[in-house]
């Protein structure tokens, strides 16, 4: 079969599209016939080493398709459902070997394409808005690139959960999407200092929770923008890494909280995981969350995928279609 074959870190052509062998289903195993893979900023950090991973190694952990195989022990899925799953490394291939723990049956009227687009990003948006800090009616939040992947999603579910949303985007095609998305107001902080539109748009109010994912260049600001006893999320660095940091400083802006999550902890178990996803994905088929599938790249080109969301050149979700 086809894969996305990482020898070595580094820029986008270490993506090598190569032939390898199709997988086994082992014990507790199925095997996914893949659709969809989601393409996610987590899979640049692997591809240039700022995530440690052992390689070789085939690229990817999100992907919608359906089961053509199980192995012994398995009881959560049967050769033919259609499943999606999130996490597990492996997805930019024709075929992945899954743990079947893992997998989550899609409910109709969701599509495997819709399954690979919502899951890693899908449940980052939901644990973010529902179990890091559960957003409720009266509270501002502000969404760093809330164009972006995770972005547009969680606009929407802290719509759904009744916050007043603030968005942070760098251009005014991506401001437009983020208001779509939910958005009460829209910063475009690559023109305009965040730190000074926030005091514009919210006086002394500020925020209760701060959702960051851009982290080098936001962080710092983010923390005076923050109510007392706020809380700042940091989930991701599409900047690059936060530096060294003094503790003093939460007490400082007001005996703030500080949190550095990761979807792993939050889909530890198999009933977390289908509670979560259960939700996310009823949510779609529902038309109550939209997905942004905008980008679709054959699975020959994931190199191209990968310059195009480093260069900010992407909004809401990137597919490789095998
Ligand atoms: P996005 O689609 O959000 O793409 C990244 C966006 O970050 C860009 O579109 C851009 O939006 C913004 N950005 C700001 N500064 C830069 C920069 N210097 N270079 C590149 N982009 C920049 O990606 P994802 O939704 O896939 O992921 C977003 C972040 O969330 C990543 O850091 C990812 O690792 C993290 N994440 C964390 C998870 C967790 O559980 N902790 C799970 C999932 C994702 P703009 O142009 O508007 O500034």
């Amino acid at each position: 079969m086809k894969a996305i074959r990482v020898e070595a870190s580094g820029a986008p052509e270490v993506l090598r599209y190569a032939d390898v062998p199709q997988p086994t289903p082992g014990p507790g195993q199925a095997l996914v016939k893949i659709d969809a893979a989601g393409v996610n900023y987590v899979d640049v950090y692997q591809r240039t080493g700022l995530y440690p991973v052992q390689l070789p190694l085939i690229l990817g952990q999100e992907a919608g398709g359906t089961v053509t195989a199980v192995g012994p022990g398995v009881s959560e899925v049967k050769v033919g459902h259609r499943v999606a799953y999130a996490h597990v490394l492996g997805a930019y291939a024709e075929y992945a070997a899954v743990p079947a723990e893992r997998l989550v049956v899609l409910p109709n009227g969701v599509s495997t394409k819709q399954g690979a687009a919502a899951m890693l990003q899908g449940m980052t948006a939901h644990y973010l808005a529902t179990t890091t800090y559960p957003l409720k009616p009266g509270d501002t939040c502000l969404v760093h690139a809330a164009a972006g992947g995770v972005g547009l999603l969680l606009c929407q579910i802290a719509k759904l959960r009744g916050a007043r949303v603030l968005g942070t985007v760098s251009t005014e095609e991506k401001a437009q999407l983020a208001r779509e998305a939910g958005a009460d107001e829209v910063i475009l902080y690559a023109r305009e200092d965040f730190e000074a539109a926030v005091k514009r748009l919210t006086g002394d109010a500020r925020f209760q929770v701060i959702y960051d994912s851009v982290g080098k260049t936001t962080f710092a600001k983010g923390l005076s923008c923050l109510a007392p006893r706020g809380m700042m999320v940091l989930y991701g660095q599409s900047s690059g890494p936060v530096g060294p940091f003094d503790p003093q400083v939460l007490s400082r802006n007001g005996s703030l909280f500080l949190t550095r999550p990761t979807l792993a902890h939050y889909i530890a178990t198999r009933d977390e995981l289908v509670a979560r996803a259960e939700e996310v994905l009823d949510w779609v088929r529902q038309g109550k969350l939209a997905l942004r599938i905008e980008h679709e790249f054959p699975l020959a080109e994931a190199a191209e995928a990968h310059r195009q969301l480093e260069a900010r050149k992407t909004t809401g979700k990137v597919l490789l279609i095998p």
